[in-house]
């Protein structure tokens, strides 16, 4: 795979777009990973939190690491002092453990709420309630060492494009009723990260912020071979 050439020309269809890329390098080498950042590009994603401490350890330390997969709280402390952004907060107990291990790295931990806007029960998420619930709790006000940056979801996995707009579509008014009623500290509503690479092109169209963007950079994933 030329990873290089691929992220250039992703950077291409994204540029104008306010769309940025991450590229999601979860069950990939660190030597393509390498060849990307060779390129000048930074932002990686992973799903799991022990390849991303062991890559995180093995390469340049100005990447940009997204952990983009469902978060076990036990396993927060390991990522906590050097994750730049993470995806795929559902759950205020979620959020008080990355706020307790932010004060101990001493710095803010920038967080995404997923929403779960697929019609598959196997995706995570919280629905509209828990998230404007979460957000009115005074625990939240009181996490001086989160930040809210947006939202992040994934659209149900089919053909029918429709279906997909519509949910990415309503995950940005989601996001804007967030944007436009809540005042916080703790909210600062700029990333609305969806899109993977079967449905990213309707993501931009309906607003994001953020693709992650795995096997059309990287290529397909072998998971039984690792
Ligand atoms: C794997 C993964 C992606 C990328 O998927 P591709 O279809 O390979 O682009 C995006 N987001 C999340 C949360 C993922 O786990």
């Amino acid at each position: 795979m030329d990873v290089k050439n691929n992220i250039k020309e992703f950077e291409k269809k994204l540029s104008g777009t306010g769309c940025r890329l991450v590229a999601v390098s979860k069950t990939k080498p660190n030597a393509l990973i390498l060849n990307a950042y060779e390129g000048g590009f930074k932002d990686f994603g992973e799903n799991k939190i022990q390849d991303l401490v062991v890559k995180h350890e093995a390469l340049p330390k100005d990447i940009r690491w997204h952990m983009i997969g469902h978060l076990q709280r036990n396993k927060v402390k390991y990522i906590a002092d050097f994750v730049y952004l993470i995806h795929a907060v559902d759950s205020l107990k979620l959020l008080k453990e990355i706020n307790k291990q932010g004060v101990k790295a001493d710095r803010i931990i920038p967080c995404l709420l997923q929403v779960h806007i697929a019609s598959e029960s196997t995706k995570f998420g919280l629905n509209e309630d828990e998230l404007f619930y979460l957000i009115e709790r005074p625990e939240f006000e009181e996490m001086h060492n989160i930040q809210i940056k947006g939202l992040m979801g994934m659209a149900t996995n089919t053909m029918d494009k429709n279906q997909v707009r519509t949910e990415f579509r309503y995950l940005k008014s989601l996001f804007d009723r967030l944007k436009d009623a809540y005042r916080s500290p703790r909210l600062d509503m700029k990333e609305l990260s969806m899109g993977m690479s079967g449905d990213y092109e309707i993501a931009i169209e309906e607003g994001a912020t953020i693709v992650r963007i795995g096997s059309a950079i990287f290529g397909e994933r072998n998971y039984q071979a690792r």
